[in-house]
């Protein structure tokens, strides 16, 4: 069984979304054997910072926050597109020639995989790419970039996605995997009132589950 990790370890430097310091970690040494009988540490970190899911609540005024995404939810068939020739925002004619079969979480591997660095011309999904997503019916869409879209005023691509009840992965690591079929397992915690959470994300093989 192969188990492949896609997500961002949790450190202080690690990239953010802007470089914005507001949105670093930190993780504080609560109390260790110096004080007492155990270790024990705090984390305090935005819900957008490293691999995390957006629940509708993020774009959406009055929308379901992250409670919405039933367990179940967490494990899903899986395909990775290999999208690393594009240089921009991926639209709809990037899309169409890719194999994309409704009921997938779909993950658009691109050249921000390359970045270990916050780059603020990372590639993202345009509008008319995440239109296409929706009538494609996929149940998920995930990218390897803190935001799944740039420079969108009115937020096109999150509320396409998030309108049509269509789970957002961001902050994805997938340099190390082949554009291809799995199985995605990533479960958000259960924070009732929250519009984000953050998520260890990896892939195994569909075939482990008899798909
Ligand atoms: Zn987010």
């Amino acid at each position: 069984m192969t188990i492949i990790d896609i997500s961002m370890p949790i450190t202080i430097d690690m990239p953010v979304y802007k470089n914005r310091d507001e949105k670093r970690p930190s993780i504080e040494l609560v109390r260790d054997f110096t004080s007492g009988s155990v270790y024990e540490s705090r984390l305090s970190i935005e819900l957008h910072t490293g691999t995390h899911i957006d629940a509708p609540l993020h774009m959406i005024e009055g929308g379901e926050d992250i409670t919405v995404y039933p367990i179940a939810r967490s494990v899903s068939p899986c395909r990775v597109l290999d999208l690393t020739n594009i240089e921009d925002g991926i639209t709809k004619e990037d899309l169409v020639n890719k194999e994309i079969v409704a009921g997938e979480f779909v993950l658009l591997k691109t050249r921000n995989s390359w970045h270990d660095e916050f780059n603020p011309d990372f590639i993202y999904l345009e509008e008319s790419g995440a239109k296409y997503l929706v009538e494609k019916g996929i149940i998920g869409a995930g990218i390897d970039s803190l935001g799944i879209e740039r420079s969108q005023a009115d937020h096109g691509t999150h509320k396409s996605l998030l309108g049509n009840g269509i789970m957002i992965l961001e902050g994805l690591r997938l340099k190390h995997v082949q554009e291809g079929i799995y199985m995605l397992i990533a479960a958000p915690l259960n924070i009732p009132g929250v519009e984000a959470s953050p998520v260890r994300a990896f892939l195994m093989d569909r075939g482990t589950f008899n798909l």
